[in-house]
């Protein structure tokens, strides 16, 4: 018998740590797999840090998070969304995944359904299983990675807890448009289903982006600062959504996180003094780049933002198989798989220099 609680069983080693570990074997890849920014922290942010230790705040902060973050956190939102969050609705997390985290230990009861789109971020299947809920997959491969309202609503029975959005999307890139959103917000509504919606890239959008809190009255936002501000290492982000919910997230955070780390906190203040506008036009230029190299190619989702190209294996491929021959010719990609129940798409990440998507997208195109 294992002494390993059953709960570990359900979950497996994330896919990408396992595509990491054979980039760790291969001499000097094209590393097109990593889903974090290639800029550093900015220096309006690294110098917040450094006094914050200085001045001695180093200590744990209220378990909500520091009562000016959230005030500057409640005001981004309401110049993002127009949406007014209170102080109860609004707590400051160990990043996006401890705010999922958080989130779904707090929502999931044993045998509650949570509808997931299909592709999906890796972690939402995992922690759902890991804390007893079942995921129930919303095929998005033929509504272009959008969502269809009729089809979501088939799949509403009343174990169904909530639906995890994420827009703009990791892995596909797409962002769900506004019509999108109304759609699933008058399902969500007629059944009363809670939208918990990851916007962790809504900075890295280069179409129209629309978060779900300005038109669903019972979502949860998640958003965070790793990928804006490129500090993935720092562990920052923020949940607003129903006092409810946020309670018991606080709760389940006092006795996990305690806090998000202090000085991370007093840093995020100088946010507003950094203009983020040159790094997303600088990916928004890498993501040109590349569907001008692929699109003839490759049969390409719409690359609306984040910084992921989501694309179709070639014919006679799966996903696996055409990965593995492109690590075969020393370019690191992550097969459609880890982020799908199909295997038939790959995910291309072009957070790395110009030279490098060249190559890459040069040996891609030779094996199609
Ligand atoms: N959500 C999505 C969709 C992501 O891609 C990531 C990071 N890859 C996260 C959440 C977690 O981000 P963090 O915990 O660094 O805020």
């Amino acid at each position: 018998m294992s002494r390993l609680a059953h709960r570990t069983s359900v979950i497996d080693a994330s896919g990408i740590r396992k595509v990491f570990d054979l980039a760790r074997s291969m001499k000097d890849p094209i590393n097109l797999s990593i889903g974090q920014p290639d800029f550093d922290v900015p220096p309006e942010i690294k110098q917040a840090a450094h006094a914050a230790i200085d001045a001695g705040r180093n200590a744990y902060t209220p378990t909500q998070g520091l009562g000016e973050l959230r005030e500057m956190l409640r005001a981004d939102e309401k110049s993002f969304t127009g949406r007014e969050w209170s102080e109860a609705e609004t707590l400051v997390t160990s990043g996006v995944s401890g705010g999922l985290f958080l989130a779904l230990l707090a929502l999931i009861n044993e045998g509650d359904e949570v509808i997931v789109p299909d592709p999906y971020f890796v972690m939402y299947k995992h922690l759902v299983r890991l804390f007893g809920g079942v995921p129930v997959y919303l095929d998005t491969y033929d509504a272009a990675f959008g969502i269809d309202p009729e089809r979501l609503e088939k799949l509403i029975t009343p174990k169904t807890k909530l639906l995890l959005l994420n827009s703009p999307a990791n892995p596909t890139g797409r962002i769900l448009s506004r019509s999108e959103l109304e759609g699933v917000a008058e399902v969500c509504r007629r059944h009363g289903v809670l939208v918990i919606s990851d916007e962790i890239y809504r900075h890295f959008a280069y179409t129209a982006m629309v978060s779900m809190a300005e038109i669903y009255e019972d979502t949860l936002v998640l958003a965070g600062h790793s990928k804006a501000y490129g500090m993935t290492g720092w562990r920052l982000g923020y949940a607003c959504g129903p006092a409810d919910v946020i309670g018991a997230m606080t709760k389940v955070q006092q006795y996990s996180f305690v806090c998000a780390p202090s000085v991370t906190q007093w840093a995020a203040l100088a946010a507003p003094e950094v203009v983020l506008e040159p790094y997303i036009d600088q990916y928004r230029a890498k993501r040109d780049l590349m569907v001008g190299l692929l699109g003839g190619h490759f049969e390409l989702g719409p690359p609306d933002g984040a910084f992921y190209l989501w694309a179709k294996a070639p014919e006679g491929f799966t996903g696996t198989s055409f990965v593995e021959k492109a690590i075969a010719n020393n370019v690191l990609i992550i097969p459609g798989g880890v982020f799908s129940e199909k295997d038939t798409h790959f995910r291309i990440c072009y957070t790395v220099p110009d030279d490098k998507l060249r190559a890459g997208a040069q040996v891609l195109c030779g094996l199609a």
